[in-house]
């Protein structure tokens, strides 16, 4: 089959596969939506839409443990291929108390379109524990990490799948996920994870990476908004590896961080936090609440907070209906995956709130994987600058097609992202054909 197949196009089968429950989808519904918004502008490509709405290969696993006391524990853990039409999967692990498979479905198809959104040569995967690693010793949390890493390492490698950190996961555990595959394969494989330490492959400049990224796209969007970065009100809901990065690097630059919200409550203060300050008092107390010169708010009041960006870099869903009217915000980047529904996106439109997306705005994470991964493969270590240089670019170029697209079909940001990112993978879907 070519791309110029006469055959008719479905646009919202909404076809469930059998292992999701058709009255709750979950958050794979959102991507489901997604794509059927972006059908109609991908031209004779919609022949292989399909492709993208089934996750090419699914792994669920069993984690067996022994915990501290001697007892033994059982956690779910999940490997989700969505698409590697364009190169090997990538994507992050989440540990979190509700992970699922459906939110593992929609985490590794945004990152398939993440990647082709900012074209890096990946498919998109992602992976998780069913774990809140708050309740678990280093030990316990290095078994788990090391059994999930055997049990997928079926699937994985450098050259077929390459995991990352994500929600509530690090350089350290993707030091033991490169250590036990390594071992299992017989031979130190650097490029199997990305986001390692520096002393084993990792790369400079990927901690912040995400949050750069924020940062760069938010900028681009700012200029295009004619609003000044100088005194700018930004609000960060999320203050772990991307809200932080994205806070300070917006503070660095002349603008004021007005809210912080996280899991342990929501600071407001119209003169301004000091992001830095907020990290030792966060790191001192275990908690972002009673920071000095700030006022507590209700996890509510924080969608209303006076900015002039908002920055959702926590979990998915948490723009809706309910507060998407309610957002004083000109402008709104999406650090986080798959943070605004759907039909938040179009109240959103409808008062002319401007989103950059979470598959372009959050790519600097993944860019910078792709840098380390490259790094590693050749052995040969690039300096910091260079790294900068070469994601500010990637990210701005990016930023400025998609926005070109945007003005030329008249749909938003995301769509853009939807339109460049699918062309790209049926294209190469297309191209490649069906096997056998
Ligand atoms: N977990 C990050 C994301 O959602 C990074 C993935 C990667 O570096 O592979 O984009």
């Amino acid at each position: 089959m070519t791309t110029e197949s006469p055959a008719p196009v479905k646009t919202s089968t909404h076809d469930i596969p059998s292992y999701l429950d058709p009255n709750n989808i979950g958050a794979y519904e959102i991507f489901l939506e997604q794509v059927d918004r972006v059908t109609p502008y991908l031209g004779n490509l919609a022949y292989w839409v399909e492709t993208l709405k089934r996750p090419k290969r699914i792994l669920v696993v069993d984690v067996p443990i022994h915990l501290d006391d001697g007892s033994v524990a059982h956690f779910e853990g999940y490997r989700v291929q969505h698409n590697t039409s364009r190169g090997p999967a990538k994507g992050g692990i989440r540990y979190h108390q509700d992970v699922n498979l459906s939110e593992v479905m929609a985490l590794s198809a945004w990152m398939t379109i993440k990647n082709a959104a900012v074209n890096v040569p990946y498919g998109g995967g992602k992976g998780g524990i069913r774990i809140d690693p708050r309740k678990y010793s280093q030990g316990e949390l290095e078994r788990v990490t090391r059994r999930f890493t055997t049990e997928i390492g079926l699937i994985i490698g450098p050259e077929k799948d390459i995991p990352a950190p994500d929600v509530n996961t690090n350089p350290q555990i993707m030091a033991w996920m490169m250590d036990t595959y390594s071992m299992n394969v017989g031979r130190t494989a650097t490029g199997v994870v990305t986001g390692k330490p520096i002393a084993l492959g990792g790369s400079l400049g990927r901690s912040d990476a995400t949050g750069r990224g924020v940062f760069v796209t938010g900028a681009e969007a700012m200029k295009k908004l004619g609003i000044n970065m100088e005194g700018a009100r930004i609000a960060v809901q999320g203050f772990g590896n991307v809200g932080n990065a994205a806070a300070r690097i917006f503070h660095d630059h002349g603008a004021k961080i007005v809210a912080i919200q996280d899991v342990t409550g929501t600071v407001y203060s119209a003169a301004g936090i000091d992001p830095y300050k907020a990290m030792e008092h966060l790191s001192a107390t275990g908690k972002i609440t009673d920071l000095p010169g700030t006022d507590e708010l209700s996890r509510e009041e924080f969608w209303t907070v006076d900015c002039d960006v908002l920055i959702p870099a926590a979990l998915e869903k948490q723009i809706t209906e309910a507060n998407a009217d309610q957002i004083k915000a000109k402008l709104i980047v999406e650090g986080a995956n798959g943070p605004t529904i759907p039909a938040a996106d179009d109240i959103l439109a409808s008062r002319g709130v401007t989103v950059v997306p979470d598959v372009l705005a959050n790519a600097g994470g993944v860019t910078v994987s792709y840098f380390e991964w490259v790094q590693d493969f050749s052995s040969f270590f690039w300096t910091e600058d260079e790294i900068n240089q070469r994601l500010d670019r990637i990210m701005t170029d990016a930023f400025l097609s998609l926005w070109d697209v945007k003005e030329r079909h008249g749909v938003t940001l995301r769509t853009a992202a939807y339109i460049v990112a699918c062309t790209r993978v049926l294209e190469a879907r297309a191209l490649r054909g069906l096997y056998p």
